[in-house]
């Protein structure tokens, strides 16, 4: 990368960092004008946002963009005008008998922490750069964001917009590939965010462990879903392929595999060709269904699928139209089932991000959640059925980022939940009051009283009987 773009990104943090300064103690209004500044970015500009996602993917639906993007990250911004009195609040902590006694007092400040980087993907390019963007700012932080170059066109449309709402020192937005992303991963931002793949999220962790800079990774990996023999299989299936094939399955939450009940298999196939046939009736020209976001994308998911066939799984494509895909160039995949897979399989062993699916099956839910536990700790979990016990077994038994019963990917839009991966699929989360904190300095803070705290308790040479009597106090005897 040109020496002068790494110099640019120094410039821009050295200009936050010292505005940052500068302005401290700032007060709520300002932060609160911040996310308000930010949600009228959105909203001012949601058609154009929307118009550059779809042409970035290809063909993605403006309204899905609109909920998912524009709607989804300016309800995360009102969710954080909600809350940031009671988040940012003083809290008084205990002090140890007698202390408290004496005058002395200890609190927790949360604080700014200075500088936040923001590193975030292609699948949802506005809401993954400006969903962690008003939790950064609802803590008193400024912000550099670097959106993905995928999607070039809302990257640039934010680059450009950013700088009519905010000041170069309060949030800005860097475009460029990944070797610029490179460059910014190695800053000495004061935390950094980064929304992407487990690959380089490896990559950024250890950029930023050079500066020692804090990191919250929100990554992917294979969220399974576990059918109970209980299950409503028809509704299970029709919530199960919206969920996958909204944004044609890239979303980090998208259910990856299923494991269904043996006797169960050709209900549940049934269930997920019959939902997603009765959504998208056509797929090539309907332009509710979303491309997938590049040839290289593509061909890899095309790549799975011809692998997972040639050792032996059933392709099953839901086409309800009987579509020529072959002849179209519009990179867009039909729902592709595959049944009877292993893990000699491609399909087994990477996320596959995109709408295919494969399904497993089990005798007893036991192997379901010792397959699970088999593997990388998954970001989201899902179960279906209505058997509590069954229910309390997977949850107990198994650990992922987060979980959706009944359904999935719904976690991730409850605003007051934290949205994090364990494991593999990230650490740290935001939403909630988790993710104030994630961005804010928990700072202690302890008041001593006038009074001679530390000759009373027999800390203070010279030692002796006090300090036995005190150090017999403190261990209870
Ligand atoms: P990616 O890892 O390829 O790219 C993400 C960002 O990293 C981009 O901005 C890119 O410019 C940057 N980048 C590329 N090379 C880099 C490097 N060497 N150092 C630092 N940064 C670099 O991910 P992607 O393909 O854009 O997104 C798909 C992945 O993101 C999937 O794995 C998905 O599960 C994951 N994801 C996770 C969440 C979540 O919230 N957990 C949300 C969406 C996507």
């Amino acid at each position: 990368m040109a020496g002068d773009k790494l110099d640019f990104l120094t410039g821009v943090l050295a200009r936050q960092r010292d505005a940052f300064t500068a302005a401290r103690p700032e007060g709520l209004s300002v932060r609160k004008d911040r996310i308000k500044r930010a949600i009228a970015l959105l909203k001012d500009h949601a058609d154009p946002l929307c118009q550059a996602m779809s042409a970035d993917f290809g063909n993605r639906s403006p309204h899905q963009s609109l909920l998912t993007d524009i709607a989804g990250t300016v309800g995360a911004g009102k969710y954080c005008l909600k809350n940031i009195e009671r988040w940012t609040r003083t809290e008084r902590r205990k002090v140890q008998f007698p202390l408290g006694l004496l005058g002395a007092r200890a609190e927790v400040r949360y604080e700014p922490k200075g500088v936040v980087g923001i590193l975030s993907p292609w699948n949802f390019p506005v809401n993954l750069a400006f969903g962690p963007l008003m939790q950064v700012l609802a803590a008193g932080n400024r912000a550099m964001i670097k959106p993905s170059e995928f999607t070039e066109r809302t990257s640039e449309l934010m680059a450009e917009l950013t700088p009519n709402y905010f000041a170069e020192e309060e949030v800005a937005v860097i475009t460029g590939g990944p070797d610029v992303a490179a460059a910014f991963s190695s800053l000495p931002f004061d935390h950094l965010v980064f929304t992407g793949s487990t690959a380089t999220g490896r990559r950024v962790m250890e950029a930023a462990a050079r500066n020692l800079v804090p990191v919250t990774l929100e990554l992917g990996g294979k969220s399974p879903v576990i059918m109970g023999r209980e299950a409503d299989f028809a509704k299970a299936g029709e919530r199960i392929a919206l969920g996958k094939m909204l944004n044609a399955g890239q979303i980090c939450l998208a259910p990856d595999y299923l494991i269904v009940p043996e006797d169960k298999e050709a209900e549940a196939i049934a269930g997920l060709s019959n939902g997603a046939s009765a959504m998208y009736p056509t797929l090539l020209d309907n332009e509710d269904y979303a491309s997938i976001v590049s040839d290289r994308h593509f061909e890899r998911l095309q790549g799975l699928v011809a692998d997972a066939r040639d050792r032996g799984a059933e392709v099953i494509e839901v086409n309800p139209a009987g579509e020529d895909f072959g002849s179209a160039n519009v990179r867009k995949m039909p729902l592709t089932i595959l049944r009877g897979v292993d893990d000699d399989m491609k399909v087994m062993q990477e996320e596959i991000f995109g709408p295919v699916l494969p399904v497993k099956t089990y005798r007893a839910v036991d192997e379901a959640i010792d397959y699970v536990n088999a593997h990388d700790r998954p970001l989201g979990l899902y179960y279906f059925g209505t058997d509590r016990a069954e229910q309390e077994r997977v949850l107990t038994r198994t650990i992922s980022g987060g979980v959706t019963t009944n359904d999935v990917v719904f976690h991730v839009s409850m605003e007051d939940l934290p949205f994090g991966g364990v494991g593999p699929a990230g650490m740290g989360s935001y939403h909630g009051i988790e993710g104030f904190r994630e961005f804010s300095h928990a700072r202690s803070t302890y008041h001593q009283p006038k009074i001679d705290v530390a000759g009373l308790g027999g800390f203070k040479p010279p030692y002796g009987a006090a300090t036995v009597r005190a150090a017999k106090t403190m261990m209870g005897k």
